[in-house]
């Protein structure tokens, strides 16, 4: 759809971007500007010149209507594990007489370890309840205080029904989290009809804004001013430039702001989102279960060996999709040596994304070629494809 708006390096095939988006060609002339006419010319004065200390809640607010959060309700800043905690906290504190988190074991761990810590060190009696992510449904009873789910699993890309655990959840009274990771920017979404309290992602997978992208966090409009905010920093403060010596949270969604904004990163990904301009969700979704649907047909007939990991029906999974493969780490190595970039997940996942903004059919017809060769000569059993780095 709007390929030649990325570089993506010769050769390469990048089934990856549900990790890390590609670089789209608008950012570094942005980075440039920012560092030479912003940073180096204002020096200080670009807090107010250049519009740094709006640019959590201005971005927040374009990658709020991308996922039908409201203006004013979304603002960018930090790390999801952050925001992750922010939100927990925040949704326990609308529920203080229940001692239950529930989410499902298909979460990414970083948000329950981030729930551990906070549930640690509240020291409440709280306890995260962990259950199969097809039984969540029947875990919501009335003992539970926030049902804290990541919409699109990480690893099979099976698609939680966001409308019906968020009703279901809130019949009996629990309040409700979603971290749409890997869904901002995969699929449609819609905060506001789905009544959610709060939701969480990050900004590096689908929406391309560059390693260590900041994060975003949403609350529902009629929620903010009673948010009394866990990470009280200074720039969530009502005054940050009072000085004073006590915490008085900012109205309206700048509470959930910590401390000061990573300008050039977000310089980056303001010029990132501006790929989106044009783009209808709908036809996204559309062309990205295309491509994922002929990816499996094409895998499942000339990689005997691979078997499907991911939700068969696409309306049930996200943007990517895994295959179970014996040797996966060896195997996606040689895939990667070979231009088509994917990733492995332990222990045996083999896993692709499907961006239609820098995917087409010829991509993915090429890439089931190249997988069905490396399985068929054994190509993955070369013992440079054995040593396994830090980052898989
Ligand atoms: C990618 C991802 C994270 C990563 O969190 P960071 O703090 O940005 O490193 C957390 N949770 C989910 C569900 C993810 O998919």
């Amino acid at each position: 759809m709007k390929k030649d708006l990325f570089q993506i390096p010769d050769g390469v095939i990048y089934m990856d971007g549900n990790s890390l988006g590609p670089l789209p060609k608008s950012v570094p002339t942005r980075l440039s500007q920012t560092v030479h006419d912003e940073w180096g010319a204002m020096l200080i004065k670009g807090w107010n010149d250049a519009g740094w200390m709006d640019m959590p809640t201005r971005l927040g607010d374009r990658i709020g209507a991308m996922l039908g959060c409201a203006n004013g309700s979304v603002v960018l800043g930090d790390t999801l594990s952050i925001k992750v905690y922010q939100a927990l906290a925040a949704a326990l504190n609308l529920n203080p007489d229940r001692r239950v988190v529930l989410s499902d074991n298909g979460n990414f761990p970083s948000d329950l370890y981030m729930a551990q810590g906070l549930l640690n060190t509240l020291n409440r009696g709280h306890e995260l309840r962990v259950v199969d992510p097809d039984k969540v449904l029947e875990h919501i009873t009335s003992d539970v205080a926030v049902l804290m789910l990541t919409h699109i699993d990480y690893r099979s890309g099976r698609m939680h029904d966001m409308l019906a655990l968020t009703k279901a959840a809130q019949d009996l009274g629990v309040v409700v989290i979603w971290d749409l990771a890997h869904s901002a920017g995969a699929v449609p979404v819609d905060m506001g009809a789905s009544g959610a309290e709060f939701a969480v992602g990050c900004t590096y997978k689908y929406l391309n804004g560059g390693p260590g992208a900041p994060a975003f966090i949403y609350v529902r409009p009629d929620l903010i001013d009673r948010i009394d905010p866990s990470l009280s920093g200074w720039l969530g403060h009502d005054a940050p430039f009072a000085f004073e010596l006590g915490y008085r949270p900012a109205g309206g969604i700048d509470r959930m702001r910590v401390g000061t904004p990573p300008i050039l990163q977000m310089a980056a990904l303001d010029a990132a989102l501006d790929v989106w301009d044009g783009v209808s969700m709908d036809e996204l979704r559309s062309n990205s279960i295309a491509l994922s649907e002929r990816f499996i047909s094409g895998v499942e007939q000339h990689c005997p060996t691979l078997t499907l990991a991911s939700p068969r029906d696409p309306q049930l999974r996200g943007s990517q999709v895994s295959f179970q493969c014996e040797n996966g780490y060896a195997v996606m190595q040689a895939l990667i040596h070979h231009g088509v970039v994917g990733d492995f997940r332990a222990p045996d996942l083999i896993r692709f994304g499907f961006t239609p903004l820098y995917l087409d059919s010829g991509d993915i017809d090429q890439a089931v070629d190249i997988l069905a060769r490396i399985m068929r000569d054994n190509l993955w059993q070369d013992a440079k494809f054995q040593t396994r780095s830090a980052v898989t």
